[in-house]
């Protein structure tokens, strides 16, 4: 996995002000599990951990996203692949940078040029001795 990220809460029309900052990471994994199925049990995981879903953007206590799988690209009612605020994050593209530098994201192109148009405004790595996870 990365290490964490915090960053300052998204600002803009519909998005609720005065939030606390977020804490960001991206995880690898390897899995025998469809990605419906994967989808799945992120969702129980947020469940077990007490997330009630309230204000759209508002503040949450575990939001788990699926942003790739393989180099599969998916497009059903419930999943997005690439996970379609990828590109657009530097919360996302930063940690993922640092697990998988030379990342081709399907349809989007090298991780690198995402990273290079994407302000790093807001975003600062924690110190390792800082994480717990
Ligand atoms: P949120 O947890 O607020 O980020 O949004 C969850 C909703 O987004 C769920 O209803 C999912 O079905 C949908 N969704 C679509 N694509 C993805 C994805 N790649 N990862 C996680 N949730 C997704």
């Amino acid at each position: 996995r990365s290490s964490l990220y915090r960053s300052a809460p998204l600002a803009g029309p519909g998005v609720p002000v005065n939030q606390p900052a977020y804490i960001n990471a991206v995880a690898r994994l390897e899995t025998e599990v469809a990605a419906e199925a994967l989808l799945d049990a992120l969702q129980a995981i947020e469940a077990r951990h007490g997330r009630v879903r309230g204000e759209h953007w508002g503040p949450r206590t575990l939001d788990l996203d699926l942003l790739l799988y393989g180099d599969q690209r998916i497009d059903t009612a419930r999943l997005q692949v690439p996970h379609p605020g990828l590109a657009a994050r530097n919360f996302v593209l930063r940690p993922l940078a640092e697990i998988a530098p030379h990342l081709e994201i399907p349809g989007l192109g090298p991780l690198r040029d995402l990273l290079a148009r994407c302000p790093p405004a807001g975003l600062e790595r924690l110190p390792d001795d800082k994480c717990t996870l």
